[in-house]
């Protein structure tokens, strides 16, 4: 594994076909990143759901990425809350992956937390037709002792399990349709929960 300490998205973004899989991998990671950062409040160091990508002495690493983005300058740090691997990123402003809320942008007071299992959320972040406001809600996602805290309110939560539903319906690998399934019954029962 390549050292990471300053990384520059956008070297990371144009990525040539046949890169190797383990700068693909990095790229992925750190786009995660910079989804997450982006997508929580600025200004304080917070626990995200995203799992850390080493594996020391070939056991995974069971911390999760601990990320801080300042506002002036922009600028993304991040770390392994358990073993020492962490970095700051540069160049994601304006890219596809920078989830920050338009301005004046309606933010929900009636969210309550949704607590789901990492496979759960690893599903969501696998989606790919989510709206900028869902998307916000995946990665905002922040990491428990067990599982992983979403804050949604009704509305929110209703269109993200219409989003599921629409990807299980159509993914044409069983693998991952049953953990899109897993997690749309996941969240089908959140959602009838907080209807009550
Ligand atoms: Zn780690």
């Amino acid at each position: 594994m390549p050292a990471v300490h300053v990384s520059d998205l956008r070297h990371l973004l144009d990525l040539p076909e046949d890169a190797p899989a383990s700068a693909r991998n990095l790229a992925d990671h750190l786009g995660n990143i910079v989804r997450a950062a982006t997508a929580g409040d600025p200004g304080t160091a917070w626990i995200s759901a995203l799992p850390c990508r080493r594996r020391p002495g070939r056991s995974r690493c069971p911390g999760r990425i601990v990320v801080l983005r300042s506002e002036l300058p922009p600028r993304i740090e991040w770390g392994c809350d358990t073993c020492e691997d962490e970095g700051t990123i540069c160049g994601w402003e304006g890219t596809y992956l920078d989830l920050r809320e338009p301005r004046a942008h309606h933010r929900s007071v009636n969210a309550t937390e949704v607590v789901v299992s990492d496979e759960v959320v690893a599903a969501l972040r696998s989606l790919t037709l989510l709206d900028l406001s869902c998307e916000r809600l995946v990665y905002q996602a922040t990491g428990l002792d067990e599982g992983v805290a979403l804050m949604a309110d009704e509305d929110q939560l209703d269109e993200l399990v219409g989003y599921v539903a629409a990807e299980a319906n159509h993914e044409p690998n069983r693998r991952r349709q049953q953990r899109l399934d897993r997690a749309l019954a996941v969240l089908s029962s959140a959602l009838r929960e907080m209807e009550r």
